[in-house]
């Protein structure tokens, strides 16, 4: 059953009522990004908690009424989502918060949360019978789209720029894709990508250009809520590069509540580097985004020209959230603090959250009596390079037990 209503274009507000899949605005074209609608009157008799408490589908294509999607190869996927929500003690006392929540979204097939826009993406593309699935990121989105088109044996062709981290780029080979490493940054490499795929008609995964997209990222949402009993936490934070995942985050809550599900959207805290800000500068000087260069070492959020800042504004907006910036050295510390506190290992823009919540906290944007969840949207092995600033890598020892015992009492463990 398909209950898309429609596409809502977010810029001309014109409404195309039609369930096929579209991808841009035919009036505004390639800016017109599109917001998929449901009929949710329809969907309420659903979706119940009764559904829920049913669904034995431990994966998130458990919400997929919600999605879009026809359910014919759904079995065949590999399981994406219903990753664990952990509730911290440890890193929750050292940033003085009574409340707070891990999404472990690193813990998906190929390691981020990129794995649910592009399990919707593979099943999307076979639906449409295409011979070839392409998308061009940053590297998780394109070694996740590698990852679900091998198991589902679609070829792949994967564009990504030169400073992708070696993690990345080992898996979108290792999954057989064809690997183009653009010599420059995500810019060319988007560029390059839209370019093949108008002249070779392959399906394009490209976040935001695909409205899908952001029907896969909602799902982290919808977990949170349902493993939440239904009653998220005050606020939820997450980082942000293109926007694809605010705009899902804040999608999924929405939906939620017009279900009547929960009672109310979660505020959301977006997080970028000070290495590359666009939205947090156009929301402290209302105006639109501007380009800016991509100087961080958190390689997922290094986007210049965010594909869909408009949904990610707005995100922050409705949901009377906040922007915040943290400088590099702040993400390699929540690197450490992550995993020393609570055995979590996240990439750079996986705990950028982290350090973003604990500048939120000083500032007083997020007060410590509330409640938080934090996504961590990618795993550390991805990325050693990076994490190797995060520890103090020791010294090879002797084999001999009475130097052993010294190092041990440096260490404070005998
Ligand atoms: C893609 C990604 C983000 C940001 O998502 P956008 O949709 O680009 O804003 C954050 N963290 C990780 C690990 C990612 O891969
Ligand atoms: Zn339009």
């Amino acid at each position: 059953m398909n209950y898309i209503k429609g596409y809502r274009c977010t810029i001309c507000g014109k409404f195309f009522e039609t369930k096929e899949a579209l991808l841009t605005c035919p009036d505004c074209g390639e800016k017109g990004i599109l917001d998929i609608e449901y009929d949710y009157d329809a969907l309420k008799k659903v979706l119940t908690k009764d559904y829920f408490e049913k669904n034995r589908n431990y994966s998130m294509w458990r919400y997929a009424p919600l999605m879009g999607i026809k359910e014919d190869h759904i079995d065949e996927m590999l399981r994406i989502g219903w990753t664990p929500l952990v509730k911290s003690r440890n890193l929750a006392k050292e940033l003085g918060l009574k409340e707070l929540y891990i999404k472990d979204d690193g813990l998906n097939p190929s390691g981020s949360s990129k794995d649910r826009a592009s399990g919707v993406a593979v099943l999307k593309a076979i639906e449409a019978g295409a011979k070839v699935i392409s998308c061009s990121s940053t590297g998780n989105a394109a070694s996740s789209c590698a990852c679900h088109a091998a198991h589902m044996g679609l070829p792949a062709v994967i564009f990504v720029p030169k400073r992708a981290p070696i993690g990345k780029l080992t898996q979108i080979s290792l999954y057989g894709a064809t690997l183009v490493i653009v010599d420059g940054d995500y810019k060319a490499a988007f560029s390059l990508s839209k370019q093949a795929i108008a002249r070779h008609g392959w399906y394009n995964r490209n976040a935001a250009i695909n409205p899908f997209m952001v029907e896969g990222k909602k799902t982290v949402s919808l977990e949170i809520a349902e493993q939440l009993n239904f009653k998220p936490t005050d606020w939820v934070v997450v980082s942000v590069g293109d926007g694809c995942t605010i705009g899902g985050v804040y999608k999924g809550f929405n939906e939620l509540h017009k279900l009547g599900l929960i009672s109310r959207v979660p505020r959301i805290l977006g997080v970028q580097s000070t290495g590359c800000e666009p939205f947090v500068v156009a929301a402290k000087n209302h105006e639109p985004l501007k380009e800016c260069d991509e100087n961080t070492l958190a390689d997922s959020i290094a986007v210049g020209i965010p594909r869909n800042p408009i949904k990610a504004l707005r995100a922050v907006e409705y949901s009377k959230g906040a922007w915040i910036s943290v400088p590099d050295e702040e993400i390699i510390k929540a690197m450490g603090l992550l995993g020393k506190t609570e055995g979590i290992f996240g990439e750079p823009a996986g705990v950028t959250g982290v350090a973003g919540l604990a500048k939120a906290l000083k500032e007083g944007i997020i007060k410590k009596d509330e409640s938080v969840t934090i996504i961590v949207t990618g795993n550390g092995l991805k990325d050693p390079n990076n994490a190797q600033k995060a520890i103090v890598k020791p010294d090879l020892m002797e084999p001999n037990i009475e130097k052993l015992d010294i190092y041990l009492k440096e260490k404070g463990v005998i």
